[in-house]
């Protein structure tokens, strides 16, 4: 036999990482300890348990009493194509709302499900306003309207007052991003009136990358029931994975069932907590980013009044390379942060401080490390 690898393979060492970028974010040492359990298998009786509790856990955090709550098997953007993979039937005109790089990816989604889609566009760093919204839907009479709650390319938290108001008006459902929100931000699902929504667990919930939370409502599920053809994406099928997660507990796929045993606990720990409490120390740990930064002399990207404690866009100063200096932080400190995606390439840092990883002493890390750091960077 040829070893093909070549050489004696080492064993696996992971270097250690403060992950103050924009996802994935550390997650909580209690979380790595229930991943490390034995599965068990995914029609045991402690499993079935175990999953009807993520689902009740879930619904919390969402503030949703929606039935149809479970998390995908898959990140985010599998949490995210099954919205579109579900509802949307060809022909259908999906209205898309991009203020930033995931607004984008939405809308290349539902062109694949054979939408008419249509576009609002905010240049990055900037929300839509309820009067942009309703004149949008006025003009296009959408079957969807899919919105961006917390945008992590930009660090912007789009308000969603109303909006669920309008898209009942204008007979739409409403599709919204909460991946960067959920569990560290303020989340009303039923409150605002949104019909489908999506989440991933290495943001705001403090567990690796893996699951892609998802939830819809009474009248998603009807629009889903009157479909004239099946849904196109078999393994995104909520019909079918509910046939698992509900009362009949068929077998669709082997579910993965150690990140499960993962999000329980982070769930677990976020209600221990307390979701206000949560919300509480989000905001509280960014203010004190944003002041500090501020004190720096650096300045952030969004308008206060919209900027997201999950997310923060620092401006690259003139005549910093704002590459070399993340590459020295992580090199170096083995801190982690983000640069700019599209229209904030080159222009940004992106810091995050999600779930476990808002805490102060990150806080002052990072603060410290771009006081005594940053000058060697500039020309
Ligand atoms: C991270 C992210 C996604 C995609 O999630 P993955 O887990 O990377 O697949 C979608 N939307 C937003 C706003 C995100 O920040």
């Amino acid at each position: 036999m040829v070893n093909t690898y070549g050489k004696k393979v080492s064993a696996l060492s992971v270097p250690e990482r403060l992950l103050l970028g924009p996802g994935p974010s550390n997650s909580h040492p209690l979380v790595l300890q229930a991943l490390a359990n034995q599965p068990v298998g995914h029609l045991d009786p402690y499993y079935i348990d175990l999953m009807a509790e993520v689902q009740a856990l879930l619904r919390h955090v969402w503030q949703t009493e929606n039935r149809l709550t479970l998390p995908m098997s898959g990140t985010g953007s599998a949490a995210m194509e099954a919205t579109i993979a579900n509802i949307v039937e060809p022909g259908d005109t999906v209205l898309v709302g991009i203020k930033g790089y995931f607004g984008n990816r939405l809308a290349d989604m539902a062109s694949r499900y054979q939408a008419k889609v249509q576009t609002i566009e905010k240049s990055w760093g900037e929300v839509f306003s309820i009067e942009e919204l309703e004149q949008a839907l006025n003009n296009y009479r959408p079957s969807v309207l899919a919105l961006v709650h917390a945008e992590t390319s930009t660090g912007v938290c789009q308000p969603m007052d109303g909006v669920g108001d309008l898209c009942r008006k204008y007979n739409c459902l409403l599709v919204l991003d909460t991946v960067t929100s959920l569990g560290s931000v303020p989340v009303f699902l039923d409150q605002w009136k949104v019909d489908l929504a999506y989440s991933c667990s290495q943001k705001g919930l403090s567990c690796p990358p893996g699951l892609g939370p998802f939830t819809m409502n009474k009248r998603a599920e009807e629009k889903l029931k009157n479909r004239k053809g099946k849904v196109p994406n078999w393994y995104l099928d909520v019909s079918l994975l509910n046939k698992y997660w509900g009362s009949d507990r068929v077998y669709h796929h082997t579910a993965p069932v150690n990140m499960n045993f993962g999000i329980r606990e982070s769930l677990r720990l976020l209600i221990d907590e307390g979701l206000e409490n949560s919300w509480k120390r989000h905001i509280k740990n960014a203010n004190l980013l944003w002041s500090g930064l501020e004190k720096l002399g650096l300045e952030l990207h969004v308008d206060e009044a919209y900027r997201l404690p999950t997310l923060t866009t620092v401006k690259i100063p003139d005549g910093v390379d704002g590459k070399a200096f993340s590459l020295h932080l992580l090199n170096s400190f083995g801190v982690e942060i983000g640069g700019g995606l599209g229209e904030l390439a080159g222009k940004v840092w992106r810091i995050g401080l999600m779930g476990y990883n808002s805490k102060k002493e990150n806080v002052d890390k990072i603060l410290n490390l771009f006081d005594t750091e940053l000058s060697r960077f500039k020309s």
